[in-house]
């Protein structure tokens, strides 16, 4: 029986209307910037497998490392317990990020969060203020699927069916921006205005304000301007609100930059990582704080610790890849890969007959009417593409090359005219 039909038989996948699907695509391997389906036919991999390859598939110095750790330790138990490759990689991970200390691990991206925003809320609490319950966040913001993530992400259109159980935000119209926007000034102030009218009523019971710096993923590669987060990073810390960067898609020079906050001139008080940590070989994610944040846990009560933790917390072999990963992207080349990816978009992306092209770092976006006849005629040509809502992007793993780049805008603008 061929694998589509076995998957069938005994599989419930992640965000799919089985009985309305597209056909399943089986995948037997991959190899650099490709994925291999079991009629051996190639797929360019341009979503970098839900955003998480950063270096290529089965790249062998990732492999390597992981299976060099699972001879030597595969896991203990972190409470208590210390090992080499989770020191090493935070170690390895601080000098990027200047002026965080500390380091806490789970297992993905939605947990990253989560740790961020029961870490904020407890911040306030060992502190004795018991008025700051409400969080911050962005319309069409996705934070990750569990109920805290939920309930920050819950005008992302992707968690309506739970709204009752969620707890208290206060929203902010996100102004996306793209090539030519001449709107985006309007766009802003608004923006600017309703986060004021939030502040002025409910500043002082504002836990933290969380976002997607840069670039809404989930919400379709939706754009804005660094100027407007610095904006907004400033008004909320008038009223002492902790400020939490969701970074588990736009680390690890996906933006251009190795981490996204660099280009916005903020140091916020969270960072959380998952998705590139460790090039997409395992779930492995961080949330990152300062001392600021650490300091008012530190205590003789218990009861001021931070009482939460994962079975897998900075599993040995989710470190060893990441380490490894890390080292792939402080390889000059590998930012010189980033720079020429973006370069490549820039250029091929304005001669689309599309709407709203937009590019950051190694992200391109566009809009159409109706992507999914596109999707389908790109996966017939080899182009693995994923629209989400209206939007179309491309976000490929720093292995591909230019040349790949080229005959897949190629191909696109080949199949725009057709469709
Ligand atoms: C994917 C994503 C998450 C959730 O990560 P998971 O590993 O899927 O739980 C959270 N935030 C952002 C910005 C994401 O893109």
């Amino acid at each position: 029986m061929p694998l589509k039909e076995r998957d069938c038989k005994v599989l419930w996948h992640p965000f799919t209307q089985a009985k309305t699907a597209e056909p399943l695509i089986a995948i037997k391997r991959g190899y650099g910037s490709y994925l291999y389906d079991t009629d051996d036919k190639p797929y360019l991999d341009l979503i970098s497998s839900w955003w998480v390859n950063l270096h290529g598939h089965v790249h062998p110095g990732i492999a390597k490392a992981i299976y060099a750790q699972s001879l030597t330790l595969e896991h203990v138990i972190f409470a208590g317990f210390t090992h080499e490759p989770a020191v090493q990689l935070c170690e390895k991970l601080q000098p990027l990020l200047p002026g965080f200390s500390k380091f806490f691990f789970s297992d993905n991206g939605s947990t990253a969060v989560e740790v961020a925003l029961k870490m904020a809320y407890q911040y306030w609490h060992n502190q004795g203020v018991r008025k700051r319950t409400i969080f911050l966040s962005f319309d069409g913001g996705y934070h990750g699927d569990t109920f805290g993530a939920m309930s920050i992400g819950g005008k992302s259109g992707f968690h309506t069916l739970f709204s009752d159980l969620f707890f208290s935000v206060l929203t902010i119209p996100f102004p996306a921006t793209w090539d030519g926007d001449e709107a985006i000034q309007n766009k802003e102030a608004y923006a600017l205005e309703v986060l004021a009218s939030h502040l002025s009523t409910s500043g002082d019971a504002i836990v933290a304000l969380v976002l997607e710096p840069l670039i809404q993923g989930a919400n379709g590669m939706q754009m804005c301007r660094p100027a407007f987060v610095e904006q907004v990073v400033h008004l909320v810390r008038n009223y002492g609100i902790l400020v939490i960067f969701d970074e588990v898609m736009t680390g690890f020079g996906r933006t251009g930059t190795y981490f996204c906050f660099e280009q916005i001139n903020i140091i916020p008080d969270f960072i959380c990582l998952a998705k590139g940590l460790t090039g997409g070989f395992l779930p492995l994610a961080l949330t990152v704080t300062t001392e600021k944040v650490y300091k008012v846990f530190w205590d003789d009560a218990l009861n001021k610790s931070f009482a939460h933790g994962h079975s897998y917390t900075a599993n040995p072999l989710g470190c060893a890849a990441a380490i490894a990963s890390l080292d792939l992207l402080m390889e000059p080349s590998t930012m010189q890969s980033i720079q020429a990816i973006h370069d490549a978009h820039t250029k091929a992306i304005v001669n689309l007959p599309v709407k709203h092209r937009r590019v950051t770092g190694t992200i391109a976006a566009f809009d159409l009417e109706n992507p999914q006849t596109f999707k389908r005629k790109c996966l017939e040509q080899g182009l693995l593409i994923r629209p989400l809502g209206n939007a179309v992007y491309l976000l490929p793993p720093y292995s591909t090359t230019v040349s790949e780049l080229e005959k897949a805008y190629e191909k696109i603008n080949n199949i725009l005219k057709i469709i």
